[in-house]
This record gives C-alpha cells, sequence and structure tokens, in this order.
C-alpha cells in the first residue's frame, strides 16, 4: 500500500510517497514560494535524479497537481498512476480538544478543523488548504488527519490548566496543547522498541531539539506534560522563538516601541530565541561555529542548554521513574557537543553520556555510561513515517 503524506505550511508543501509494505521512501519533494514569485518543486524520486520545476503555482492546488504529475511521471515518478496511491495522511497542526487520535477526514473533522482555527490562525489554515485540494484532485482516495497536538491530551488538567482566571478557558479554550506530537509519540515507540518493553510501559523524557524544540514526559507511553503550550512558543529557547519569558515583558515592550499585537506575535516567534540573543543566526551549527569567537553565540547556546537542562531535571524529579532520556530533531540527532554537555549539567541526578557512544549522528544508539542513572538514547525522528503509519492504520 502506497501512502502520499502531506505537510503544508503557508506557502510550500513538503510531499512523501512511501511504500507501506516496507516502510520504504519511494518519492519525496519540496514545494516552494507557492503564490509567490518563483515557485518550484524539487522534486526527487529515490534511485532517480533530483528535479526542479520551475513553474507559476497561484495555490496549494496548482501546487498539489503539479507534484501528483511528478510522482507518477513517466520519466522521473515512482508510480504509473495515481491509482497506485492507496490513502492520504496530512499532517495538521491543531486538533485543539476535538482530537486525541488521527481520523478519517469527512465534513464533520474539516468543520472541527475549521474551528480550530482560531486558536491555530498561522498554522491550520494552509492544513486546510492542503487538504482541499487533496479531496478534488483525489476524489476516492481516503484522507486521514494526524494532528500535531493529539498526542498530548492525555496530558492531566493539572498540566496544562493555566493559571489565568478559569473563564478564559472556559470562553477560549486557553490552555496548554503542546506540539510536536507526532515526533514524541514516534520516538516514545521506538524507545520501547530498544528498551524491549511495552508501548504502554515506558516512562520516558524526549527531547525534540530542532529549529523548533520541546521536551515530553512521557509516563506509561502516554503524553504527561510538554514545555510548548497554547502556541508553540512556550518552553525551550528556540531557533527564533522566545520560549519562557516573564509575560509582563510583553506590554512593556509594546508600549516602549509602540508596537502592535502582530508585530509583536512576529518579534516573539521569528526574531527572538537564539538568533536574538546571538544575532549571529537560527541555525545551531552557525552558532557552534561561531561561539569561539563571539560571546552572544556561545550566551544563546548556553542559554538553550541550560532551558534544556533544566526541563529535564524538573520532569525527571517529577516523575515516578524514567526508562530512558531520548534526543531527537536536527540538534538531538546531531550535536554531539551540545548532548554531552546538556547531560554534563546533569551529573547531580546521577546522568552520565559515554564520550565514544555519543560520537554518534542522525542514527538510533544507547549513548549513556554503563553507570549512568538511566539509559539515554539518540532516535532520529520521522513524522512522516509516523503519520504514514497512522493513515495505514485507519485505512487499511
Ligand atoms: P530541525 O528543525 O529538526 O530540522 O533541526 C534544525 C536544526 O538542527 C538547525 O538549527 C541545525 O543547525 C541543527 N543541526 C543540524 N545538523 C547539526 C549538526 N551537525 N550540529 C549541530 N546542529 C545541527
Amino acid at each position: 500500500m502506497n501512502i502520499l503524506v502531506i505537510n503544508c505550511g503557508s506557502s510550500s508543501l513538503k510531499y512523501q510517497l512511501i511504500d507501506m509494505n516496507n516502510e520504504k521512501v519511494l518519492a519525496k519533494g519540496l514545494v516552494e514560494r507557492i503564490g509567490i514569485d518563483g515557485s518550484q518543486i524539487k522534486h526527487e524520486t529515490i534511485g532517480k535524479e533530483e528535479v526542479k520545476i520551475q513553474e507559476p503555482m497561484k495555490d496549494h492546488k496548482r501546487a498539489l497537481e503539479l507534484v501528483l504529475a511528478s510522482v507518477t511521471d513517466k520519466d522521473y515518478g515512482a508510480v504509473a498512476s495515481l491509482d497506485e496511491i492507496q490513502a492520504v495522511g496530512h499532517r495538521v497542526v491543531h486538533g485543539g480538544e476535538s482530537f486525541a487520535d488521527s481520523v478519517i477526514i469527512d465534513d464533520e473533522v474539516m468543520k472541527a478543523i475549521n474551528d480550530n482555527v482560531e486558536v491555530a490562525p498561522l498554522h491550520n489554515p494552509p492544513n486546510i488548504m492542503g487538504i482541499e485540494a487533496c479531496s478534488e484532485l483525489m476524489k476516492d482516495v481516503p484522507q486521514v488527519a494526524v494532528f500535531d497536538t493529539a498526542f498530548h491530551q492525555t496530558m492531566p488538567e493539572k498540566n496544562y490548566i493555566y493559571a489565568l482566571p478559569y473563564e478564559y478557558y472556559q470562553k477560549y479554550k486557553i490552555r496548554r496543547y503542546g506540539f510536536h506530537g507526532t515526533s514524541h509519540k514516534y520516538v516514545t515507540e521506538k524507545a520501547a522498541e530498544m528498551l524491549n518493553k511495552p508501548a504502554d510501559q515506558v516512562n520516558l523524557i524526549t527531547c525534540h531539539l530542532g529549529n523548533g524544540s520541546s521536551i515530553s514526559a512521557i509516563v506509561n507511553g502516554k503524553s504527561y506534560d510538554t514545555t510548548m503550550g497554547f502556541t508553540p512558543l512556550e518552553g525551550l529557547a528556540m531557533g527564533t522563538r522566545t520560549g519562557d519569558l516573564d509575560p509582563a515583558i510583553i506590554p512593556f515592550i509594546m508600549d516602549k516601541e509602540n508596537m502592535t499585537p502582530d508585530q509583536m506575535n512576529t518579534l516573539l516567534n521569528k526574531k527572538s530565541g537564539v538568533l536574538g540573543i546571538s544575532g549571529v543566526s537560527s541555525d545551531f551549527r552557525d552558532l557552534e561555529e561561531a561561539a569561539g569567537k563571539e560571546h552572544r553565540a556561545q550566551l544563546a547556546l548556553d542559554i538553550f542548554e541550560s532551558r534544556v537542562r533544566k526541563y529535564i531535571g524538573a520532569y525527571y524529579a517529577t516523575m515516578d521513574h524514567v526508562d530512558g532520556i531520548i534526543f531527537t530533531a536536527g540538534v538531538g540527532e546531531n550535536s554531539i557537543s551540545m548532548r554531552a554537555s546538556i547531560i554534563e549539567g546533569l551529573k547531580n541526578i546521577g546522568l552520565k553520556v559515554d564520550a565514544e557512544k555519543n560520537d554518534v549522528r542522525g542514527k538510533a544508539q544507547e549513548i549513556s555510561a554503563e553507570d549512568s542513572s538511566c539509559p539515554i538514547f539518540v532516535i532520529p525522528t520521522n513524522e512522516e513515517l509516523m503519520i504514514a503509519k497512522e493513515t495505514l492504520e485507519l485505512t487499511k
């Protein structure tokens, strides 16, 4: 069974066609600049050369038409016709409180995704455009929505209600939702396999450290707490997002700089984090390179590292027991020095990496020392495969 996985951003569309008989990627690609000048698709069928298609794409429907044409192209495609695609899995950012699991998309589901635009005005509209385009172009193919928030719906009330007047939760659904759920779930299942335990019996601290970063406390295989909140802004310092901040700072800056809420949102989401601190880059490779020369680049890394440590420490101290600590995503999978220094600062709770085992990038491997109080793993995330698995489960 071949499943097409679609992840739509406001002007982008990422896709993978996966053969679920062997979980192999058949083709993948990225469409950029949808609706703006210079639209292009970078398409690659595995085993063939990458092709670039430059053509105006006024909307997501046109982009998807060209993606489907690429996937079925007789020279650089992966399948002979669309009949060879049995289902489509969509990444949908916000399922709000409506979805604790992935679902087959029907009218009622579309209405609920639309209702959640209120809490995810930046994220859900492009996801909706992607689903609508697929419904038009692949009429009889079942489509599944996989939500970033769904995995975290198991959090207890005490971990998702903010200390605001309760009426704001009732009126506007302001609460912690958590994000990166597909990734936290994927590495939880992988870690359970590596630990040789049933997935519903593992307690983990999963650290998704990338451009966007979040940490989750997993109890009995389910999300118990997580660092992202009402939006993906809360928690760790990220590439360009602030993470935790005294909320009083926001009206203070708005007043001083005469800023609108939109401008403030851009500042908090796009200009802050390690980019804002360092003034160098949001990319951790650039920061690691600049750290020896530029104080603020080193400071950005120190702040990132210390927040990761703080949350690992907090979750570790409040969980009954922890079976494993997992590092995943761009930084978690690849930055040997970042992993080493995060764990070095947690020796008080007995955590220890083995320098030799930690010398690894992008490969699932245990990296803890024999005498570490708890096993530590690197597990590459694979959100597309997780979306395809959930889609298969619901449509097979
Ligand atoms: P992601 O959002 O998961 O794609 O992660 C992107 C982040 O991972 C970027 O900030 C990259 O700089 C970082 N990253 C990727 N490779 C490395 C590496 N070898 N060392 C440090 N950071 C890396």
